[in-house]
């Protein structure tokens, strides 16, 4: 690892000054995916500044019956809080679907959200890639993709996404609160990450320096009817296959609302839009949930090695939102 400086900010104003002032300086959350990155040698930034005495560790009801989620939040006391356990199920499920007990303990909701992809040729400084270093090429395309995107994918990159809570956020529609060189701004989520285009090293639509302060859910009643499911290779420690939050609502055995994002399957968390519309109104059966479930996969492009995502991307959804439906 090459030698760096350590510094803590004050505030957050602070920390943006101070990374505009050595751009090749980066925000330091838990460093469980940071920190790797740089021993790797993915990432050699000259200097570190530790943001998680300046990120909010709070979780405070908002007065629009939301929530306000300090970036600071540690993994494990978001998946602990009894409100989001109460009010927002998927995201207490998806939070603790990720890592290990240990890793939750150090990670923060700012430096999740952040996380970079885990596509084995990103990792591996030997090999091209695109997203590493612009230009060099994608190996992943013609090599190992069986855990890569099958939906929103280009020439240039195939990964996928790795936050699972990320998936959860995405469904929920979250306002992240973003500290950057021109003040305050909100970035709605889906829309923080980006599909890779020509431009796979850009993750997201954030300028360089900017700092997630927060994260802000909706007031969203049903969401306390809403299930995480993440199918992996391994029961635990493992990053999904495929994964699947959904929220429903229903009256009358007919749906009258619903969210779904899947994980997995893209370079951003996969919010299932045409799969909602579809659902919006219809019996409340598995059939239906299928026909969704195809609406919205009718876009995936599967590469030669993970075509079995698309019937299991239904499987999950269709049992997931059965469940769903099934809960009192
Ligand atoms: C063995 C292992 C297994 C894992 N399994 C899973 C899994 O199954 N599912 C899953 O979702 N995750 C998994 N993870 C990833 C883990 O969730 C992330 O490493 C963690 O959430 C990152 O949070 P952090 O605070 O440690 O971020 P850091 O490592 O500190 O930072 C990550 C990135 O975010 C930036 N950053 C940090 N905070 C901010 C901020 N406030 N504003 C702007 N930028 C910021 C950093 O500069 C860096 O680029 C796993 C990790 C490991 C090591
Ligand atoms: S899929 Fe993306 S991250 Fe993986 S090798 Fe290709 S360019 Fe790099």
């Amino acid at each position: 690892m090459r030698p760096f400086a350590y510094r803590r900010a004050t505030d957050a104003r602070a920390a943006v000054a101070s990374l505009s002032e050595q751009p090749n300086a980066m925000y330091l959350g838990g460093g469980t995916n940071l920190v790797d990155l740089m021993r790797l040698g993915v990432v050699a930034p000259e200097a570190l500044v530790d943001v998680t005495r300046v990120a909010s560790d709070t979780v405070e009801e908002t007065a629009g019956g939301g929530l306000l989620i300090g970036s600071g939040v540690r993994n494990s006391d978001l998946a602990a809080h009894p409100v989001v356990r109460r009010r927002y199920p998927m995201l207490a499920q998806a939070v603790l679907s990720g890592a290990s007990g240990q890793i939750r303990n150090m990670a923060t909701v700012g430096g999740n959200l952040l996380q970079r992809t885990r596509c084995s040729y990103f990792q591996d400084v030997s090999k091209p890639c695109n997203k590493r270093r612009p230009g060099s090429g994608c190996p992943a395309v013609e090599g190992d993709h069986r855990n890569l995107a099958i939906i929103g994918h280009s020439a240039a990159c195939v990964a996928t996404h790795p936050s699972d809570m990320a998936v959860a956020l995405a469904a929920l529609g979250t306002s992240v609160h973003v500290e950057g060189r021109r003040g305050a701004r909100q970035v709605t989520m889906p829309g923080l990450h980006r599909l890779p285009g020509d431009e796979p090293d850009r993750d997201t639509v954030l300028d360089p320096g900017d700092l997630i302060t927060a994260v802000e859910l909706p007031a969203l009643p049903f969401a306390a009817r809403s299930r995480y499911r993440k199918v992996r290779d391994r029961a635990s420690f493992a990053f999904a296959v495929v994964s699947v939050a959904a929220a429903l609502d229903v009256a009358g055995g007919v749906v009258r609302d619903c969210r779904i994002a899947f994980g997995g399957l893209a370079h951003v968390p996969w919010r299932a839009e045409l799969a909602e519309e579809a659902l919006r109104g219809s019996p409340a059966t598995a059939a239906e949930f299928a026909r969704a479930a195809d609406a919205e996969l009718a876009r995936a492009r599967p590469l030669p090695e993970n075509g079995f995502k698309v019937p299991l991307t239904r499987n999950v959804l269709v049992r997931t939102l059965t469940e769903l439906a099934e809960t009192p």
